[in-house]
């Protein structure tokens, strides 16, 4: 090609960021296949000299086996590497196939085709990304899961002071996620994810924070629900921590009373033993609605003063059928962790952080729809909600 001209060898050679002793010996379309499939052949220089994996000590080739791997598409054909890739045999670590510099070991695919499928799997449902690249949504989430791994294992978790955890099924009522945010973080606040809820989760989280430059003792707090299980674990794993338990916690045990209550009521109704119907659900709806007026309180003292008239006023007038035991239920739960719920008032934390989880979980599910598990799922959450600056960084 004269004029000054790039060669097509030099362009494609470009686009794969080759280096010495690699290059592109050949390229072949293929028009039998739909959508055609562009073909290139990548050789090493005869006689080079391949780093060890190991100790990149330069060594001589001992044997050689043909690779290839998929590549980012070439305008609209699919676009493919083949490589006969050697074995070095280092005196220090034995026969050892090298490392090409366009793929990692052991991927099918090239790092920018894999960047380009991450940065797409950022934006959109993965089945979708899946299908847009070519390539079935099985094999990107093994490539999701490793970047998104390697990434996790880099966070630096050493300023975490104050910690809001919550847990979500991956379905619903299966396969339970527990999910822990770094309060202080108002962006991407996920810092851990880890299948099954209760005490264990919280050790797991412990040891995840003592292995990414984190100290559990200097923790001074930890926003949750009022399970007695995570508080058991809480008071082990972080015995510095003030627990505060989040509002929205108190309002959903309502929730679930309130429902509880116009059910049971709806089937007594229905079996006509009862001549005023919505009597018990009223109540409960009472009790709920005054949570309203704790909320506004605007000092712990006025806090505990609230509750205290609250759980008197409630408890005291509710009739006694059994229909309104949720109801009894909750209010015990409140006083139970009185203190606790009253620690929201001296918090610094907004408890909107917790909330906004929902948001997450609820994106991160339909994000993983067709394929999702829990180490999905939580590949998602990580994905979508974890501070990984650095996912798309060694590509
Ligand atoms: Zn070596």
């Amino acid at each position: 090609m004269g004029g000054g001209g790039m060669d097509p060898k030099d362009v494609f050679s470009l686009g794969l960021g080759l280096n010495e002793p690699w290059k592109l010996a050949g390229h072949r379309l293929d028009v039998e296949k739909r959508p055609h499939e562009l073909h290139l052949e990548v050789v090493a220089d005869r006689g080079a000299l391949f780093p060890c994996p190991d100790c990149k000590r330069a060594c001589k080739a001992h044997d050689f086996e043909s690779f290839t791997w998929r590549h980012l598409n070439f305008f609209q054909h699919h676009c493919f590497i083949t490589a006969r890739v050697p074995r070095i045999d280092c005196p220090d670590h034995g026969v050892k196939r090298v490392t090409v510099p366009w793929a990692r070991a052991g991927s099918r695919f090239t790092l920018l085709f894999e960047q380009a499928a991450v940065i797409l799997a950022r934006e959109m449902p993965v089945a979708a990304a899946a299908r847009f690249v070519g390539i079935t949504d099985k094999r990107l989430w093994r490539v999701l899961q490793h970047y998104v791994a390697r990434a996790v294992g880099a966070l630096d978790l050493g300023s975490v002071r104050a910690v809001g955890l919550d847990e979500t099924a991956s379905k619903r009522g299966h396969n339970y996620v527990t999910v822990f945010i770094d309060m202080d973080r108002a962006d991407k606040p996920v810092i851990f994810a880890t299948p099954g809820k209760g005490k264990a989760c919280v050790a797991a989280f412990r040891a995840f924070l003592l292995s990414h430059r984190g100290e559990p003792t200097r923790v001074a707090e930890v926003v949750c629900d009022m399970s007695p299980a995570f508080l058991a674990a809480l008071a082990t794993s972080f015995p510095k921590a003030a627990v505060t338990v989040d509002w929205f916690h108190v309002v959903q045990i309502f929730t679930t009373a309130v429902d509880q209550v116009r059910k049971a009521e709806a089937r007594r109704i229905a079996l006509a033993e009862l001549e005023t119907g919505g009597f018990a659900t009223a109540a409960a709806y009472r009790a709920k609605e005054m949570l309203r007026w704790i909320r506004h309180a605007d000092t712990p003292q006025a806090a505990r003063w609230r509750i205290t008239r609250f759980i008197n006023h409630i408890g005291t007038g509710l009739d006694p059928t059994a229909m309104l035991d949720p109801v009894r239920r909750a209010l015990g739960t409140v006083a139970t962790h009185t203190e606790r719920i009253i620690q929201r008032w001296k918090s610094s934390h907004s408890n909107a952080r917790l909330e906004g989880l929902n948001g997450i979980f609820q994106a991160a599910r339909a994000r993983a729809r067709g394929y999702r598990n829990t180490a999905t799922y939580i590949t998602i959450i990580y994905l979508l909600a974890a501070p990984l600056p650095d996912i798309l960084k060694s590509i």
